[in-house]
């Protein structure tokens, strides 16, 4: 271990891959638009693969066209340890989300083969197809499918809004792999990230310490009242679906204050019909996204949705339907994977924090099949799925040397 104790990754090369990588799909704003399976994100997945190739690493895809390069073990029967993350991104998206993860375990490899480092266990880099989930639903469908939560056949049928299937996109730019998808035993996946959010930044620290994710549980809500003329109508006789509406959006924010601070609660999406300045709104369709890591809190935060909402709208004269439409269990990452991530960042001298995603990550499907964490860094104001997304060079350098050192101690260094 004093070897590896003294290794430090190259952070201008780092630096460099992600700005290079950054010029696929780059947008007017300096952001970047590389939607899954389109053909910017075939010439990001070629770049990755030569880079993978120069740094003589092994390359299989599986049918859901995730990319594993491997750098061999001295045991090559032993389950590698695995690093990665995406390349896609949202139509308006950073040069950092998912690509950062993806580029840390190419350096982490970069690095060890510069000094003829070898580990006991081999190391792989993964890249999940579609984790965002902008151009087919659901996100992070690929992981999803290795991970056993989805079938294969869903994940090709997945469509985007002309129709076209993951399954023929995979085979026209030539990422329909032969190897099946799952079933690949790993040691341990460590996976790095831009946090998403502004805490890491706000509080000075260079590294968080992900100990699990928030479970989520999405609904959807419409309220039927009647629409009637603005003028004749007295205020006594309306069935306002948007006052409804209204009051609803103000409970959905007092459940959320009263989970404060580890709550989230937020209405998105609201279509009022038929949203004419003389017309009492007689329907409204909204959207509610509810966050928590406790699942006993969402199931009180549930509660107290369906209770309330019904309330409100009994008191309206309103018909209210409420459906759930996606829910994601909280997620607890792997505490001997969490613990060398912890020591990992402690011996480089990095200020930490423990945190919790507040957002789904591939690391988050793969937890259920492999002891798995994750390594969050700051950026900038918090700000993520917008062109402006920013990091520091450092703050990258720091996640990929916690991460090299994370790898080393589950590879057996
Ligand atoms: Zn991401």
């Amino acid at each position: 271990m004093s070897i590896a104790r003294n290794l430090r990754v190259n952070g201008a090369r780092l630096w460099q891959s992600l700005m290079a990588m950054a010029e696929i799909g780059a947008t007017d704003k300096g952001g970047n638009c590389r939607l899954a399976l389109t053909d910017l994100d075939r010439e990001a997945r070629d770049l990755f693969v030569d880079w993978a190739g120069v740094a003589e690493c092994s390359v299989t895809i599986d049918a859901m066209g995730n990319i594993f390069a491997r750098r061999a073990g001295r045991d090559e029967t032993l389950a590698p340890v695995v690093m990665g993350s995406h390349l896609d991104t949202q139509p308006t998206g950073g040069r950092f989300d998912g690509v950062l993860g993806v580029l840390s375990g190419l350096e982490v490899i970069r690095t060890l083969n510069d000094l003829d480092y070898q580990t006991e266990r081999p190391l792989e880099v993964v890249v999940w197809t579609n984790e965002e989930g902008s151009r087919f639903a659901p996100a992070m469908v690929s992981s999803g499918v290795f991970a056993g939560v989805f079938g294969l056949d869903y994940g090709h049928a997945r469509a985007d809004r002309d129709g076209h299937t993951m399954g023929e996109e995979l085979a026209r730019i030539g990422y329909l792999g032969d190897e099946p998808v799952g079933g690949r035993d790993i040691h341990a996946y460590f996976e790095v990230h831009i946090e998403q959010g502004p805490i890491l930044e706000a509080e000075g620290k260079e590294i968080g310490i992900v100990t699990g994710a928030q479970g989520q549980r999405w609904y959807e809500l419409t309220l039927e009242g009647v629409e009637s003329h603005a003028g004749p109508t007295p205020m006594d006789r309306r069935r306002d679906a948007l006052l409804g509406a209204a009051r609803i959006v103000d409970l959905v924010n007092r459940i959320g204050l009263e989970h404060e601070p580890l709550a989230c609660a937020t209405v998105g999406m609201l279509e009022v019909h038929p949203n004419s300045r003389n017309v009492i709104p007689g329907r409204v369709f909204l959207s509610v996204d509810f966050r928590h890591p406790d699942n006993e809190v969402l199931t009180v935060m549930d509660r107290d949705l369906r209770t309330q909402a019904a309330e409100i709208a009994e008191r309206i004269g309103l018909g209210l339907a409420v459906e759930e439409i996606f829910s994601y269990a909280p997620i607890a990452f792997d505490e001997h994977c969490v613990d060398a991530v912890r020591r990992a960042a402690d011996d480089l001298g990095y200020e930490t924090r423990d945190i919790v995603s507040g957002a789904g990550h591939d690391a988050c499907y793969i937890a259920g099949v492999a002891p798995s964490a994750m390594i969050f860094t700051p950026c900038i104001d918090g700000i993520s799925h917008n062109e402006t997304e920013d990091i520091k060079p450092e703050w990258a350098t720091a996640g990929c040397d916690v991460l090299l050192r994370a790898a080393l101690d589950k590879s057996g260094a």
